[in-house]
C-alpha cells in the first residue's frame, strides 16, 4: 500500500477531537518522533518494551507513552514508572503482575484488557468468556494500583471492510455490555482502542475513542 509522503499535521488535524491519535513509532528513530513532536503531538505508541525504554531516556518528558503490543510480565518493570497507557492486557496474571509492580512505582496504572476479534490466529487477545472471568476474580476486583479503562482490539487484515466493521462493532458491543455490567457509574471505563493506518475510518465510524497509527504518520516501515 503506498500512501505517498506522510503529511502528519494534515492528518491529525483532519481528525475528529473526540479521537485520541496515537503515533505508532516503532522502528522509527527518535528524530522522526521529534518532528511530529514539534508539531504539538504528544501521544505516542512502540509495541516493544526495550525499544520504548530507550526511546523514553532520550525523549522529553511530557510525552505520554502507550505500550500497544504483547507484553512479557518480566518486562512490566522497565515501564512501571512512566507508561501512560497498556493497551494489551491479555490475561490475569498479566494484569496482577502490572498491580504489584505499579504499588511498587507507587503509581495507578492505566490499562485496556485486549479481545481478540480477528478471525486470524496470531493475534493476541482474550475472547468473552475470558474477559468475564478475569473480572469477576476476586483478584481483580482487590487491585488498587490499576484502573480498568476500556478495551482494544486489532481486526483481521484483510480487504474485507465489512468483516473488519463487524469485528468493531462486536468490539464496541462487548465494551458496552461490560460497561454496564461492570462499571456502572465509573466513568473512567471510556475507551475504545481501535483502528490502524489501514482501518481507522472504520474504526471511528464504529466508535474508537482511540486510534493506533503507524504508516500514515511515519511512511511504510521495513519490518514490523
Ligand atoms: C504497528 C501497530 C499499529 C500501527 O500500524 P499501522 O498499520 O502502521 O498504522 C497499531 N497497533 C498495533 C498493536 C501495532 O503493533
Amino acid at each position: 500500500m503506498n500512501q505517498g509522503i506522510p503529511d502528519p499535521e494534515n492528518f491529525l488535524n483532519s481528525l475528529p477531537v473526540q479521537v485520541k491519535c496515537v503515533a505508532v513509532s516503532k522502528t522509527k528513530p527518535v528524530e522522526e518522533i521529534m518532528r511530529l513532536y514539534d508539531l504539538g503531538h504528544r501521544f505516542f505508541g512502540e509495541n516493544k518494551v526495550q525499544e520504548m525504554v530507550l526511546k523514553y531516556e532520550r525523549l522529553p518528558k511530557d510525552i505520554e507513552w502507550h505500550l500497544v503490543g504483547h507484553l512479557q510480565t518480566n518486562k512490566v518493570k522497565s515501564i512501571a514508572g512512566f507508561i501512560s497507557l497498556i493497551h494489551s492486557v491479555d490475561s490475569l496474571h498479566l494484569l496482577e503482575t502490572i498491580n504489584r509492580e505499579a504499588l511498587k512505582a507507587e503509581r495507578i496504572i492505566d490499562v485496556l484488557l485486549q479481545m481478540y476479534i480477528a478471525t486470524e490466529e496470531t493475534k493476541y487477545g482474550m475472547d468473552r468468556n475470558e474477559l468475564n472471568t478475569l473480572l469477576e476474580s476476586e483478584s481483580c476486583q482487590s487491585m488498587r494500583n490499576i484502573r480498568i479503562r476500556g478495551l482494544m482490539g486489532i481486526a483481521s487484515f484483510t480487504a474485507d471492510v465489512v468483516q473488519v466493521r463487524n469485528e468493531f462493532r462486536t468490539l464496541k458491543n462487548t465494551f458496552e455490555e461490560i460497561k454496564s455490567d461492570y462499571f456502572k457509574g465509573d466513568d473512567h471505563f471510556s475507551e475504545l482502542s481501535m483502528g490502524m493506518s489501514g482501518d481507522y475510518t472504520i474504526a471511528i465510524e464504529e466508535g474508537a475513542t482511540i486510534i493506533r497509527i503507524g504508516s500514515i504518520l511515519f511512511g511504510e516501515r521495513n519490518y514490523i
